[in-house]
């Protein structure tokens, strides 16, 4: 039996020192923001090289708020790519904004740029990139199209805290990043919590008092806020898990390693071919690899992936049945995701515009499948995935 995570194998080894972040808040009696809020604030910051760090309840809040910051409302839009956590997209309705949906790259799952130019519209005012499964989108050129309409950034870092682009922190790029602490996230709290950074003093400020009902100056409300303040208790915790955090990346990096180097020696397995990636260019991109049954995920080389899923792709309609042979040989596994945005009931009345070509996002959300990545899976625990795998592909 091996889990999909293991929450307790991470956190119970730091039983000795969450207790003690535990007591220093309980006897501190200061429990929203504050101390603790801003250290960990600071601490991220520094982590990220990123100017501001604003901690949120939430990486959900944090898109919301970047979106009240950025002053996105009605009848605005803003594109984000269909294959996501619903989180993305909803945030975009939850400001009073339209979501319009962009297909992906087959190869690294992130925003296909052409698409992404084929839905701009004179409405449309920003672009929101997910950095999906711990890898990031290809941002330079996202930020190109954005600077040529005029369109602001919010990249949804939320599975990806600490990946680099071309050596700089995913989430630094645009004009807000946004990260989420849920616990399955790479940096998981106990409980919700979120952030969000960005380099613009000003934007920043509009984000802090969005975070706390639009106000700066007690009971002055300037604009329409929310309470999205992060707990002093989860950031007490998170910080001790900061400072391991490092170590969990490269746990995580070992094991996609392995995986790759043993599964992609089976017969009709496959690793993604980069040159098929269709995010640089607007090539058509291949959605089949010759020959191939399955299809392992695969870092760039101007990326520093960390893995918050290892996905693969399971060809010929066999993922379901693949799925099976994983649940019978007790190797939990997910699919991220079953369903693309685009065919949400939530979003069947948004204009045609929104919903339409996304093919690609259709054919991921048949085909994907994440296996166990995370950091304190052992060695054994790893053979025993592999071996389930080779059992199911001979
Ligand atoms: C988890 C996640 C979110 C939302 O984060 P929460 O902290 O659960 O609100 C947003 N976007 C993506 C891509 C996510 O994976």
């Amino acid at each position: 039996m091996v889990p999909l995570l293991d929450t307790n194998a991470q956190n119970l080894p730091l039983k000795a020192e969450l207790n003690a972040a535990f007591d220093r808040v309980l006897h501190s009696g200061h429990f929203i923001l504050g101390g603790e809020v801003t250290a960990f604030e600071e601490e991220c910051a520094a982590f990220l090289g990123a100017k501001h760090a604003i901690g949120v309840s939430s990486g959900t809040d944090a898109l919301v708020v970047a979106l009240i910051a950025l002053g996105i409302g009605h009848g605005d839009e803003v594109i984000c790519p269909s294959f996501t956590f619903f989180a993305t997209a909803g945030a975009i309705s939850r400001v009073g904004a339209t979501p319009v949906f962009a297909d992906v790259c087959p190869v690294c799952f992130n925003l296909d740029v052409a698409s992404t130019r084929e839905k701009i519209t004179e409405k449309t005012k920003a672009i929101i990139p997910v950095h999906l499964f711990g890898q990031s989108a290809e941002m330079y050129a996202l930020q190109a199209l954005a600077k040529k309409h005029g369109l602001s950034i919010i990249e949804d870092t939320a599975q990806a805290f600490g990946a680099k682009y071309h050596g700089k922190s995913c989430g630094t790029l645009g004009e807000f990043g946004t990260y989420s602490f849920f616990p399955s996230k790479n940096l998981g709290a106990l409980g919700d919590a979120g952030l969000l950074v960005t380099n613009d003093s000003e934007l920043a400020e509009t984000a802090r008092a969005a975070r706390n009902h639009g106000s700066k100056i007690r009971y002055l409300h300037d604009f329409v806020g929310g309470n999205f303040r992060l707990d002093a208790l989860q950031a007490a915790l998170l910080r001790i898990k900061l400072a391991h955090y490092p170590s969990y990346s490269a746990a995580r990096s070992a094991n996609a390693t392995a995986y790759t180097d043993a599964l992609s020696t089976i017969d009709g397995i496959t690793v993604a071919n980069e040159s098929d990636c269709a995010c640089p260019v607007s090539q058509s991109a291949k959605l089949k690899s010759e020959g191939a049954r399955a299809v392992l995920p695969v870092a760039y080389g101007h990326n520093t992936h960390i893995w918050n899923q290892y996905t693969l792709r399971i060809l010929d309609g066999q993922r379901d049945n693949f799925r099976e042979h994983l649940k019978t040989a007790e190797i939990g596994h997910e699919v991220y995701y079953p369903i693309p945005m685009h065919r949400q009931p939530c979003f069947r009345d948004l204009p045609e515009a929104s919903l339409s070509n996304c093919p690609v996002s259709d054919t991921l959300a048949r085909e994907v499948v994440s296996i166990p990545a995370y950091p304190e899976l052992s060695p054994a625990q790893r053979d025993e995935v592999i071996a389930a795998i080779r059992g199911f592909s001979s």
